[in-house]
């Protein structure tokens, strides 16, 4: 019989095999996947953002989903841990703007060949194109007091496969990009030993808009914008807000500071709720500053039509919308535009809204928001209150964060917490 088994081979799953080897555990891991850590190679564009170097209160701060939760499992392995570990298994790390830690190389495939290596220093098994099937906990008996697993799986061949263990790891994922294998089994485990699933829901996932401008601008990227996000019902209220890049896609809107926020409406926006996204073209411009920009820009092209004249203030695909919100009859010559219209500019300007309907898929989410409820899950051990020896982590746990290395970090620190304390 093992002693531990690891169900999924991701990021959560590797790492708990590694510490529950290091802690002198005979360790199966098996995954479904012809290899492992299938999802990291298309993280971070291909480069993998490995973890985020900020210091721990911020690192808390960017936790969307149950913080709070974390701060155990990350306080016993945080970036520096994991930055050190991956350093000394021959991976060289920099760090990048926003404390965004990356292979040298900008090789994904690094980071995972690293925690290979690892595990095959530290001889764990590993059962590549295994399917588990069930999770059946065996009552305890004479010989084996506190009872056992058996994992029943299916290999490439649909050949059956039947593994006993002492504690049970499951770090299934969640259900987002599910061509890498996180189809939701580890929710079906857990459902069937009477955790509760939050529903899970796409989050880091572009948002669809109702205008039909908006498609107009498709293809648009904007950079060092500020975003608010609020209620439909309460527009002055701030739900999120962000400064950086967003993009114009054929459905909306996609990019860092609106995959951010996503994250903090998705559930809402499931319920039927709708919200207004208002960007700020010019944040480093009061509206005061703005207006003698924008009185420059027309002394310059005085003899212009409008439409002609605001090509320095906006991209191109910018310009129709703009000139069709401020309202400005995009023939007038500029040196008759007058202050109430060059207001109605400014406050286009400043505040470019749209209606946001909701998110794209899973098929298009980085992370699935939602999962097995914390509230039946020890913060410190990963251990379910409900099972003895049952264990989860990463992404398969109701918990998630914000871009930029944190829901690796997320997986990696709750999948040592699983393998440092199972089996104890
Ligand atoms: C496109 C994209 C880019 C991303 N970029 C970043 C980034 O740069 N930085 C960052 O921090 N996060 C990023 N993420 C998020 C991050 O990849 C995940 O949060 C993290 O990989 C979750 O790890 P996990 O081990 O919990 O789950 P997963 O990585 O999903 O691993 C689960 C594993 O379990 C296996 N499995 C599932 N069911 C079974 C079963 N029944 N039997 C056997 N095996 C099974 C699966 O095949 C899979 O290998 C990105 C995600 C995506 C989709």
């Amino acid at each position: 019989m093992e002693n531990i088994t690891v169900i999924g081979g991701g990021a959560a799953g590797m790492m708990a095999a590694i510490s529950a080897a290091k802690s002198g555990h005979e360790v199966l891991l098996i995954e479904k996947n012809e290899k492992l850590g299938k999802k990291i190679y298309i993280t971070g564009k291909g480069r993998c953002n490995v973890t985020n170097a900020c210091d721990f209160d911020e690192f808390q701060r960017s936790i969307v989903t149950n913080s709070r939760f974390m701060f155990s499992s990350l306080r016993g392995f945080f970036n520096d841990d994991l930055m050190a570990m991956i350093e000394e298994a021959g991976c060289p790390l920099k760090t990048e703007r926003g404390d965004r830690v990356f292979p040298v190389s900008d090789k994904a495939s690094d980071i995972t060949k690293a925690l290979e290596r690892i595990l095959r220093e530290l001889k764990v098994r590993i059962r590549l194109n295994t399917e588990v099937k069930e999770l059946i906990k065996r009552a305890p008996s004479n010989s084996d007091s506190e009872g056992s697993f058996e994992i029943r799986c299916e290999g490439k061949t649909g050949k059956p496969e039947i593994y006993l263990s002492k504690n049970v790891i499951v770090c299934t994922g969640g259900l987002s990009y599910r061509t890498t294998g996180s189809t939701g089994d580890g929710y079906r485990f857990a459902e069937e030993y009477g955790h509760e699933i939050k529903e899970p829901v796409p989050a880091l996932v572009p948002l669809t808009l109702l205008e039909n401008d908006a498609k107009d601008m498709q293809g648009l990227s904007l950079r060092n914008i500020e975003i608010r996000i609020s209620p439909i019902r309460d527009e002055k209220a701030t739900i999120y807000s962000d400064f950086g890049e967003m993009l114009f896609t054929h459905f909306g809107v996609s990019g860092p500071v609106i995959l951010s926020a996503s994250s903090y409406i998705t559930n809402a926006l499931r319920d039927g709720e709708r919200f207004v996204l208002h960007i700020d073209l010019k944040p480093a411009l009061s509206p005061e500053k703005l207006d003698e920009r924008i009185l420059r820009d027309f002394s310059e092209n005085i003899n212009k039509n409008f439409e002609n004249s605001i090509s320095k203030l906006y991209p191109l695909k910018l310009i129709p919308v703009i000139i069709k919100r401020s309202g400005i009859d995009p023939h007038k010559k500029v040196n008759s535009i007058s202050k109430k219209e060059r207001e109605r500019l400014i406050s286009v300007t400043k505040d470019l809204s749209f209606t946001i309907t909701g998110t794209r898929d899973f098929n298009e989410a980085i992370i699935t928001q939602g999962g097995i409820s914390v509230k039946d899950i020890n913060p410190k051990t990963m251990e379910s209150k409900k099972v003895k020896g049952l264990y989860f982590a990463g992404e398969v746990l109701d918990i998630d964060a914000k871009t930029g290395g944190f829901n690796l970090q997320l997986a990696f620190s709750t999948g040592y917490a699983a393998g440092r304390y199972a089996g104890e």
